[in-house]
């Protein structure tokens, strides 16, 4: 008499709810719920199969002999058992010798039965065991049946890891597939060696057994209107913060978030009498193993997007939000995340984070920046690799190739501690030169700073060799606070930026919120509803309009600046009035410090930010009133190439070494060296040698680069010829070659110019 509905499903579920509550033995336990199934399932036998040193031990039957049980045993892979535990599938056949994986055991009897259906029990995404039924008729069992077993096995798998039966819930179907390597985009460079944590932790489902059906339905609609509403904020979050790439993806989650289908089954399973996390992480399972008898790429992404889903959904209802930051680094970590935003970066304890590896990510995006400056090692575009790795388990990054290696054996470790040493043999050679001149062979004298945006950069900025700090981001500081941080806490910081430099200089750079910079308390409903917020109300255009912020900051810096120079420039001019509006507000409190009388800085150098292509075309109105100029390559060849600079899809599309920019940055540079204003370049393509030689080819003189390109760069430099390169890139420019960056480095290599 097969099952019918739910309700068969439930009374199991109450017998097993009781037996589990019982007193006795676990193997006492086991036996009893073998007979319970089987009798409500009315079947002949029904077995419990658990994974034992890499064995699949028949664990308790009713219907097969009793001598066989602890005695037969199956390897995985092997048998109608084993496949069902090696493939994590279900097998439901009416005449199971037919099937070609079927092995018989002589020991059990089973030759009178015909029919078998087996599902696998999970523990973590893994195989612990196997829960089947057999009949002696021919006949397949009904998809309610197949349904219930395998709501029985979720609730048997609890029961299993609490008396700890098996050694499998412990182990895992990725450990035992052994070493893996994966290749993705290198974004940050550097070596580490680290246990994998996700910055969104897995729940495990630990009650599976619903006491009150009714409150367990009221916690899952709870959990999906909550959840409703994060996926429609989403665009907001920090996470989510930047634009277009991401359109797709939040269009996925909204589209299974109002899915009536997925919460009906989630419902269904509730019925049957299981916990909201019990029946949240059965649904997953049961889509999880029809996906798997798919094989379109496409909807297999999918289903990571509805993954995300069921893990966010399980996250909301077991009241587990926090990430991985708030739980703490027990060790040294490789983070693992969709993506993250600088603010989540920061939140990590840096002494552990060693590495951070993404399935998005982009060379220019604001969290890359910050790993950069903090010195940890970033691999981005590692399609899957949430799915590739458990938490806790080994990995080896290798960020200057690009590649990562999970669950090394002996062998892969021993080859990759060489190769660490190598490089921190390289980096060693690289400090090394730090502290020598920025000078090119024929003579030119470069300045080389760094970027910055925390006071421990300042701190470490004597031993870094930089001339000084050519860009302070002085949003990090807004970005690492819950609340906006007031005028006394930047006038804090400042001081002690500018104590830490001593006689260096710092470039001050007003703040530049918006975009992926989003800050919570300081968004405007219209910008979060943009759809392009890296063009849209950001930066100098915020402040602007926020005066008394702007305000604050300038106060902020004149007294911090007290009796020094003070160097500022303001972010993502587009039009020179926009200059003159800001360096106009900064005077202005320059006069009101002086009627205050507080201490003055002892001089005041104003500069402008050029990362705007139309402000390029206004030069001539700009120079005559600007001390210095700054490049922000970042955002310059992202608005010069229409090219979302967080887009993973377009990180390497256009390179920096394309005529375009180079044209482009020449332009610049020729006029403003005829007005004689000095320019800085400071976005990260300054801080790779290659490019960094082809701006000393088109005139520069003056960076500003991450504290970890100092050595090479430096390097670079003094193995040049700066009017060899200049000759040679005029040459380029003119007649551009098809490869620009093949040509370069077929010079570079020529001339023995250490670029890489
Ligand atoms: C740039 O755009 O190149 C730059 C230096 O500014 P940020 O990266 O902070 O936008
Ligand atoms: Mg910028």
């Amino acid at each position: 008499m097969p099952l019918s509905a739910a309700t068969s499903a439930r009374e199991i579920l109450t017998g097993l709810h009781a037996i589990m509550a019982s007193r006795g033995s676990a193997q006492s336990k086991l036996d009893k719920v073998v007979d319970l199934i089987a009798e409500k399932m009315a079947s002949e036998v029904c077995s419990i199969y658990l994974l034992r040193e890499n064995n699949l031990e028949l664990f308790a039957t009713h219907g097969l002999r009793k001598e066989a049980v602890h005695v037969t045993r199956l390897r995985m892979g092997e048998g109608l058992v084993g496949t069902i535990a090696a493939e994590g599938r279900i097998l439901n056949l009416a005449e199971a010798a037919e099937h070609p994986a079927f092995l018989y055991k002589p020991e059990t009897g089973e030759e009178h039965f015909h029919s078998f259906a087996g599902v696998p029990i999970m523990r973590l995404e893994s195989p612990i065991g196997v829960l089947a039924v057999q009949h002696a008729d021919p006949r397949r069992y009904e998809e309610v049946e197949i349904e219930a077993l395998q709501t029985v096995a979720m609730v048997l798998s609890e029961m299993i890891a609490a008396a700890r039966l098996t050694d499998g819930a412990r182990r895992s179907r990725l450990r035992s597939a052994g070493p893996l390597r994966l290749s993705g985009l290198r974004l940050v460079a550097g070596m580490a060696k680290g246990v994998a944590v996700f910055h969104e932790p897995r729940v495990v489902v630990e009650h599976t057994v619903a006491d009150d059906i009714e409150a367990e339905r009221a916690r899952v609609y709870g959990a999906f209107r909550k959840m409703r509403e994060q996926i429609d904020n989403m665009a907001k979050e920090a996470e989510f913060g930047t634009i277009g790439e991401h359109q797709e993806i939040l269009e996925t989650y909204r589209m299974f978030a109002y899915d009536e289908g997925w919460s009906r089954r989630i419902n269904a399973a509730i019925d049957s009498g299981l916990t909201a996390e019990a029946a949240i992480e059965r649904v997953q399972q049961r889509t999880r193993a029809r996906m798997q008898e798919i094989d379109d790429p496409l909807l297999k992404e999918r289903m990571h997007d509805l993954e995300d889903l069921s893990n966010r959904l399980l996250r909301i209802v077991s009241g587990r939000m926090g990430t991985a930051a708030q739980t703490g680094l027990a060790r040294d970590a490789v983070l693992i995340a969709r993506n993250l935003g600088p603010a989540e970066l920061l939140e990590y304890d840096r002494r552990r984070l060693k590495a951070v590896l993404l399935e998005e990510g982009s060379l220019t995006s604001h969290m890359v920046i910050v790993a950069r400056a903090i010195g940890v090692p970033v691999i981005g575009r590692l399609h899957d690799i949430r799915h590739s790795v458990e938490d806790g388990e080994t990995i080896l990054v290798d960020g200057d190739n690009g590649s990562v290696i999970i669950r090394p054996n002996r062998q892969l470790l021993s080859g990759f501690e060489h190769r660490m040493t190598l490089s921190q043999k390289r980096r060693a050679e690289f400090a090394a030169i730090r502290n020598l001149p920025a000078q090119t062979l024929d003579g030119v004298r470069c300045s080389v700073m760094v970027n910055a945006g925390l006071a421990e950069d300042a701190g470490s900025l004597a031993m870094s060799g930089a001339d000084g700090i050519g860009l302070f981001r002085t949003e990090f500081q807004f970005l690492v606070s819950a609340t906006l941080p007031g005028r006394d806490r930047q006038f804090r910081l400042y001081t002690k930026v500018l104590e830490a430099a001593g006689n260096r200089p710092v470039v001050f750079r007003t703040v530049d919120i918006g975009g992926d910079k989003a800050l919570p308390y300081l968004t405007d409903d219209a910008e979060e509803q943009a759809e392009n917020p890296a063009m849209g109300w950001r930066a100098l255009r915020l402040s602007l309009d926020r005066s008394t912020l702007m305000k604050a900051q300038a106060r902020a810096l004149i007294e911090a600046s007290g009796g020094k120079v003070l160097m500022v420039m303001f972010p993502m001019i587009s039009e020179p009035w926009e200059y003159e509006e800001a360096r106009g507000l900064f005077e202005e409190q320059v006069e009101w410090a002086r009627h205050a009388h507080r201490k003055l800085p002892s001089q005041i150098l104003y500069g402008a930010m050029l990362e705007v292509p139309a402000l390029a075309e206004m030069l001539d109105q700009l120079l005559p009133r600007v001390d210095f100029v700054s490049v922000g390559t970042n955002d310059l060849t992202q608005f010069l190439f229409a090219a979302d600079r967080s887009d993973p899809r377009l990180a390497q599309r256009y390179d920096w070494l394309s005529p375009a920019i180079l044209r482009f940055l020449k332009r610049i540079l020729d006029q403003a060296q005829s007005a004689g204003v000095p320019v800085r370049i400071c976005g990260e393509m300054a801080g790779r040698p290659l490019e960094a030689m082809a701006l000393v080819g088109l005139g520069a003189d003056n960076f500003s680069i991450t504290p970890a390109a100092i050595g090479p760069v430096k390097a670079m430099i003094r193995s040049l010829d700066a009017a060899a390169i200049r000759t040679r890139m005029g040459q380029l420019l003119a007649k551009p070659p098809k490869d620009m960056r093949k040509a370069l480095s077929d010079w570079a290599r020529r001339h023995d110019v250490v670029v890489g």
